[in-house]
């Protein structure tokens, strides 16, 4: 069985530009390179889990994802991290699926295909629907306090395991409790 880091795509691995699938305007984190070198390097997969509702309500055509997923996976590899899945939700919130983020399916979907122990995987966000969407799927989560998350609301499912200021201080809090 493997393990895996699963980032969210936009505001946590990469800088947020609203419903951008210009692959120009793509511009990653700071640390995101050197942190998923080193995690990579400790034996965990790479796989982003995105909610991606523009497909859904118009903004732009699930084609034009493509490009966005390329220029990721090669500025990823330009730093020599292996991105080892790519996967999103495409519906609206209206759709009421089971992959949109604070729901587990696309981790789901990422264990079959990439068999992975999600017990010893981590979940790394910038809001607390990644951590729930983590949480409910037996990852150990990560948020990053980057201001993204307004909302603030709680449960049992949506508290962090850990806070981090950025994305190097979440591969140190992994490296120190990875199993
Ligand atoms: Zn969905």
């Amino acid at each position: 069985m493997n393990k895996a880091i699963f980032i969210d795509k936009d505001g946590t691995l990469i800088k947020d530009v609203p419903y951008n699938v210009n692959p120009a305007l793509i511009d990653f984190e700071e640390y995101a390179f050197e942190s998923l070198y080193l995690l990579q390097q400790k034996g965990y997969y790479v796989i982003i889990v995105s909610n991606q509702p523009g497909i859904a309500l118009g903004y732009f055509k699930e084609d034009e994802l493509k490009g966005v997923e390329e220029k990721i996976k090669n500025s990823l590899l330009q730093n020599k991290v292996n991105l080892n899945g790519f996967y999103y939700c495409p519906h609206a919130p209206a759709d009421n699926c089971n992959c949109r983020k604070p729901r587990p399916g696309m981790f789901f979907k990422a264990a079959k295909d990439l068999e992975i122990d999600l017990s010893k995987s981590w979940m790394i966000g910038d809001i607390l629907n990644d951590v729930e969407a983590g949480r409910i799927s037996d990852c150990k989560t990560i948020l990053i306090d980057n201001g993204n998350e307004t909302e603030w609301i709680w449960s049992r499912q949506r508290i962090p395991h850990f806070i981090a200021h950025n994305l190097k201080a979440a591969s140190e809090i992994i490296m120190l409790n990875a199993s």
